[in-house]
């Protein structure tokens, strides 16, 4: 390629995110050189993920409309158990299916296979160490050669640790990570409900039960970051009497969880997913926020390359799916800053106002905005928590 004949799209990791929107560039300006460096030697390999997303958050973005669902998902599922720290629940269950439960290492493997359909070109074992303005270097990791390479614009999809975020100098702070360990067991589950798990030994978040079929489920714990999260699950276990058979496979990673802040651009780099903290901070899910960051930001580039916009467009166009990363963050903040009584008490309060029956009709995944106005209409809920109102008032 000859330096400004072809503009050169470098993405830094071959995650979900950095497949589709690498897809996504190439197929809609097939002249771009769309590249991308991934550590390891495939995608879709032995991912830690719970692989649970909302359905109606999944056909909203572009993607369902070319993949068959078939192909990779495992599970429908529309029931889920909430689990206060002691002894109360609530217990949702929508009559028709909410979420599907998807293979990961499927899931990716296609979308892998999609973008090289289109002509992205996919350097797997490169790992990319040094950021410069124009270029970066990076290293094979079969012979250890290091080399360097030109782009146009530059894309964080590189997860949790993403060092492309690292090279753009603006303010974030992963100190609310979760530590997140995960096993595929077999045993006895019930087929068509998730299971969540409120308190301890679950710092700032939970304990779930996400299951595949009847014999087998992924059984995680979410811990803060310091506390062992082998041993959190070993204490769940044991606390709520958790019975499998046989541990399949385990995985542990990291949750990123942060205030949604302002910027993601910086000059001609830009992040999105797991990078950018794309990730619902009440249950820890990244992958549909994660796919529709992709279409914004492919969106922001042809436009920053065909029509010279600034690529900080990209910060307008994603203000919508931000205002509902703010909501899942105070949401958080609200819940998971209580002790166990307290959560106790506030389980048995919403249980008071049959929330289950409520979220049972208009409960969404991923847009809590829209279930927050009907929730805020019942009169009881200011009785109950007469707090509510300043607190998600509050920046
Ligand atoms: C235990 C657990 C359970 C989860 N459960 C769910 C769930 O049920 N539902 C849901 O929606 N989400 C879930 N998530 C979150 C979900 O897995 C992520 O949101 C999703 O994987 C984000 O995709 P991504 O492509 O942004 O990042 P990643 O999947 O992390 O991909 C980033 C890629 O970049 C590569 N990379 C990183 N640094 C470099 C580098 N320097 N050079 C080259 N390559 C690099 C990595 O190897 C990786 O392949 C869970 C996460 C965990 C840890």
């Amino acid at each position: 390629m000859i330096r400004g004949i072809e503009k050169r799209i470098i993405i830094v990791g071959a995650g979900p995110i950095g497949l589709y929107c690498a897809y996504l560039l190439k197929k809609n300006n097939p002249s771009i050189y769309v590249s991308i460096f991934e550590k390891n030697s495939d995608s879709g390999e032995n991912i830690s993920c719970g692989g649970l997303i909302s359905k109606d958050g999944f056909n909203n973005s572009f993607l369902s409309k070319i993949l068959d669902p078939k192909d990779f998902v495992i599970n429908n599922l529309g029931a889920v158990k909430i689990y206060s720290p002691y002894k109360f629940f609530l217990d949702i269950n929508s009559k028709k299916d909410m979420a599907y439960v998807i293979d990961r290492d499927k899931f990716d493997k296609i979308l892998r296979d999609l973008a090289k359909s289109v002509g992205v070109e996919i350097n797997y074992n490169c790992i990319v160490e040094k950021i410069y303005s124009n270029n970066l270097e990076y290293k094979d990791l079969k012979t250890s050669i290091k080399k360097e390479i030109y782009f146009d614009v530059l894309v964080g999809a590189d997860g949790p640790n993403s060092i492309v975020r690292k090279s753009i100098p603006f303010n974030y702070d992963n100190s609310e990570n979760i530590h997140a360990y995960q096993v595929l067991a077999e045993g006895n589950f019930n087929s068509k409900k998730v299971f969540i798990y409120l308190g301890a030994p679950s710092k700032s978040f939970f304990s779930w039960i996400i299951p595949i079929n009847k014999n087998l489920a992924k059984i995680g714990v979410g811990s803060i970051l310091g506390q062992n999260p082998k041993e959190v699950f070993s204490s769940f276990i044991s606390k709520r009497n958790i019975l499998f058979t046989k541990i399949v496979s385990e995985s542990s990673g990291i949750i990123p969880i942060s205030k949604p802040f302002k910027n993601y651009v910086f000059k001609n780099k830009i992040i999105i997913g797991d990078s950018a903290f794309f990730v619902k901070a009440t249950t820890g899910g990244g992958i549909n926020f994660g796919l529709l960051s992709c279409e914004y930001a492919q969106k922001a580039i042809y436009d920053f390359l065909k029509y010279k916009k600034p690529l900080s467009n990209y910060n307008i166009l994603i203000s919508k799916l931000l205002k509902e990363l703010k909501l899942h963050y105070k949401i958080k903040k609200y819940i998971f800053s209580k002790t166990d009584p307290e959560l106790e008490d506030f389980i048995i309060k919403l249980k008071s106002i049959d929330l289950d029956k409520f979220l049972e009709k208009k409960g969404n995944m991923d847009y809590p905005s829209l279930f927050f106005t009907k929730l805020f209409l019942k009169p009881k809920i200011f009785k109950l928590f007469p707090e509510i109102i300043k607190f998600f008032k509050s920046s």
